[in-house]
């Protein structure tokens, strides 16, 4: 079937969407500009970048990323509503390459359980919304909601009628992560055969994961002619995720005999610092032995293997690890390093710094750190800049933290923060149950922003006891879910930057809806 639709996949990500829809996962303005920027570095041609009608800060994200993006194209998500598709259009107006993508639920049970519409009645809503939006945009993508549990034949009408009515990609979703790539692949042979018009569309497929098989799923479509495949950076996305753009396409690239030599354009390379950046800023953590950008996925820990490996890479190791981006640990910087060499280092870790901003940002850190622990390694450097990286912007830094701790669990931390906005210090100390614990009450009292602890782990940045560690939290505040993230050799010190961090989240959050707030009172 594949040859059909030439053997080049269009890649279509959606992490800025639907990842973002991920529980904790949600990014600021800065962070979801600097994943697009990563996003059209990396080679993706198609930036889901919101769901514009649903939130103001979904309709300013598109906007502002419809501005910066020059190369892919740029596309808002609507229900087949005019109000959807006109406010998707106003938030697309600035993009070179602007795409709405209108959806609507095909299968019966959301026919019947939550939209209550007949069949003749979602055709009719289909096309009227494709219609509505392609008189907006050239670029009209169209999905049956939850096709993969659609009755065929109609979903092959529904198709049919939304590639006449303008649409010039079909999406086919597994919206539940139901199907399995024998049924998937012969659902998407069955619609190439029996849509008349199905040449003048691009059919692409979106898979999740609930039963394990997104990936396998989007390939079996890839093979049997789908050409447009939505994914998303380390899989993140609804419940159990979307497909990963990294699985995807280093099976393509490690199998062409298998998938007909189907291609994308996708710079491997660029695939691991990629997934960094999105851990980063979502603060969800890649698990150690994920395919293609966790930890694990090319190292060696048996004897048998690790002698294979040095005989021969390809004994036990199907892909390169450079041609994913993953830079082997090494040793790298010490004391003497001097400004060139941490430069020169950042660069080769994906790192995308003006020189100034290095030496002003991260350098004086860097020599810290130096002095601190004398080997610094890849991994220390990485954290170092990210954790430095002011992605809310810091209302609150923390100058100082004394910890006393004592038999029986008690312990005070005393704490100094700088009020950045008022250029104010403060000073205060709490006792806790433990000292973690002391340190999060005087924070609390400190900057009035309350949060209920959900997740907190601490885990080494490389080996060795004078290793960097990294804290992560996950707190709750009201009906949102923040987290945190701070590094440090001192594991008190980081868990303080990290919940801070997450203090600074809300902070900053609550100033923009202050804004937005102020900007409808004054029209
Ligand atoms: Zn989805």
């Amino acid at each position: 079937m594949a040859g059909k639709a030439g053997k080049r996949v269009i890649v279509f990500d959606t992490t800025l969407r639907d990842g973002e829809q991920s529980p904790g996962a949600s990014m600021n303005l800065t962070e979801k500009l600097e994943v697009a920027r990563a996003l059209e570095l990396l080679g993706v041609d198609v930036i889901e970048a919101g769901f514009p009608i649903t939130s103001q800060d979904d309709f300013e994200a598109v906007r502002a990323i419809s501005r910066e993006v020059r190369w892919p194209a740029v596309c808002g998500l609507a229900r087949c509503v005019t109000k959807d598709i006109d406010r998707a259009a106003e938030a697309l107006a600035a993009a070179k390459h602007p795409r709405i993508h209108v959806f609507l639920a095909t299968s019966k049970i959301h026919r019947e359980f939550k939209l209550r519409k007949a069949r003749h009645e979602i055709l009719r809503l289909a096309v009227e919304g494709v219609r509505h939006a392609k008189a907006a945009v050239k670029d009209v993508e169209f999905s049956p909601e939850d096709a993969a549990r659609t009755e065929p034949e109609y979903l092959a009408e529904v198709v049919e009628a939304v590639i006449a009515a303008g649409a010039t990609t079909v999406n086919i979703p597994d919206t539940v992560g139901w199907s399995t790539p024998e049924r998937f692949r012969a659902l998407i042979e069955y619609l190439f055969d029996t849509v008349p018009n199905i040449g003048q569309a691009v059919i692409a497929v979106h898979c999740h994961d609930d039963l394990g098989m997104a990936v396998a799923n989007t390939l079996a479509a890839v093979q049997a002619g789908a050409r447009q495949i939505e994914v998303t950076i380390n899989g993140i996305g609804e419940r159990a995720g979307n497909a990963a753009v990294e699985e995807v396409v280093m099976a393509l690239n490690t199998r062409p005999e298998v998938f007909g030599g189907c291609w994308t354009g996708i710079r491997t390379d660029l695939l691991y610092p990629t997934s960094r950046l999105v851990s980063r800023v979502t603060g969800l953590t890649v698990a150690r032995n994920k395919a293609i950008v966790g930890e694990n996925a090319f190292a060696h820990e048996s004897g048998i293997h690790a002698d294979g490996v040095l005989k021969k890479r390809t004994t036990y190791e199907i892909m390169d690890p450079k041609s994913v981006g993953l830079a082997k640990s090494k040793l790298v910087l010490g004391k003497h390093s001097g400004r060139h060499q941490f430069r020169q280092r950042l660069k080769e870790l994906g790192f995308r710094l003006k020189d100034a901003e290095v030496d002003a940002l991260f350098f004086g850190a860097f020599k810290d750190l130096a002095d601190r622990k004398k080997e610094v390694f890849d991994e220390d450097v990485a954290a170092l800049v990210e954790s430095e990286v002011a992605h809310a912007p810091e209302t609150w830094r923390l100058c100082r933290l004394t910890v006393a701790t004592a038999t029986g669990g008690m312990a005070t931390a005393t704490v100094e923060l700088e009020d950045q906005a008022a250029h104010e210090h403060r000073r205060d100390a709490a006792t806790g149950d433990g000292p973690v614990d002391a340190i999060f009450h005087a924070l609390e009292r400190m900057t009035h922003v309350k949060l209920k602890l959900e997740d907190y782990q601490i885990r080494a940045v490389t080996s060795g006891t004078e290793a960097q560690g990294e804290a992560r939290i996950e707190a709750r505040h009201g009906d949102r879910t923040i987290s945190g993230r701070g590094v440090s050799t001192d594991i008190l010190e980081a868990s303080a930057k990290a919940y801070l961090n997450a203090i600074n989240r809300v902070v900053s959050g609550k100033a923009a809806q202050a804004a937005v707030k102020r900007k409808k009172a004054v029209g």
